[in-house]
């Protein structure tokens, strides 16, 4: 094995992580902008619930504006005939249906009122949530082309530092080679670790010093039995 292997390996490594920080950073703006895209979707479907709820209420609203005509019609009518009674009977009579028509149609004016009052309560809930979404539109809009804008030059700058990688590997000993990308599979961290005061850089174990002795010797690439990293010395 040549002994500028290992540096081979360090300098792929390098271009290993760099690639993997912008893969991870790309990952982190795919989950902003799923996040933002779902608020806004959250806030359309709360607009259509708040929109049919003012419906209803304006479907009450015309109900009780209906039954207060009505109740008005009925008091007035029943007025104009207690003008025509003839004796007292007919007169308590006519008094009676005045009065309970009376307070049916006070009965009929408060729940047109709370009508009211629920139309007002309804169409303010509306108008807050669409401004609100009109300067969410514009925020997160803004937000998520600073976000397309991002992945755009974080792709490319992948895919050129993957053809950089793939030309660097190249020209590395093929064994190695082999050896690093099968260490480097399935781990997020790196491939490779130095020997540190004869323990593993990765993770502190000890390391035989027969062994310790073969990777100083750099002839042949040797992994720490505990965590599978390649070792090596530094200088
Ligand atoms: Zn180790």
């Amino acid at each position: 094995m040549e002994g500028n292997t290992v540096e081979s390996l360090l300098q792929l490594q390098e271009m290993d992580n760099v690639i993997a920080s912008r893969q991870a950073r790309l990952r982190a703006l795919q989950v902003e902008a799923d996040q933002l895209v779902s608020e806004l979707k959250q806030l359309e479907k709360e607009k259509l619930s708040r929109s049919a709820r003012l419906e209803e209420v304006e479907t009450d609203l015309r109900h009780a504006e209906r039954t207060v005509q009505a109740g008005r019609a009925t008091l007035k009518r029943l007025q104009g005939r207690a003008q025509e009674v003839h004796n007292m009977r007919e007169h308590a009579a006519a008094r009676a249906e005045v009065d309970a028509a009376r307070q049916n149609l006070e009965a009929a004016e408060d729940d047109l009122l709370d009508a009211m009052q629920d139309q007002e309560t309804a169409r303010s809930a509306l108008t807050d949530l669409e401004g609100d979404i009109a300067s969410r539109e514009q925020e997160y809009g803004d937000r998520l082309a600073e976000l397309d804008a991002e992945r755009k030059r974080l792709e490319e700058e992948i895919a050129i530092g993957l053809d950089k990688r793939s030309n660097r590997a190249l020209r590395i000993d093929e064994s190695a080679r082999t050896l690093y990308d099968m260490v480097r599979r399935g781990r997020t961290d790196s491939p490779l670790a130095p020997l540190l005061d004869g323990v593993c850089g990765h993770c502190y174990t000890a390391i035989p010093l027969q062994t310790q002795q073969v990777i100083r010797a750099g002839r042949v690439l040797v992994v720490c039995e505990t965590c599978g990293v390649i070792l090596h010395v530094t200088e």
